[in-house]
C-alpha cells in the first residue's frame, strides 16, 4: 500500500511500470503497511 505525498490519499493498486498517484498525478509515495487494528483491552 502506497500513500500519497501530496494528497495524502491511499493507494492500493500501483502499477510498477507506470509510479504515479492516480488523483493528483505526484510521483512522490510513500510506502506504507496497511493500518492492523489491534484489540486492546484496558480494564
Ligand atoms: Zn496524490
Amino acid at each position: 500500500m502506497f500513500k500519497c505525498m501530496k494528497c495524502k490519499k491511499m493507494i492500493k493498486q500501483l502499477d510498477e511500470v507506470f509510479v504515479r498517484c492516480p488523483y493528483c498525478g505526484n510521483r512522490v509515495l510513500f510506502k506504507e503497511r496497511p493500518p492492523i487494528a489491534k484489540e486492546v483491552k484496558t480494564d
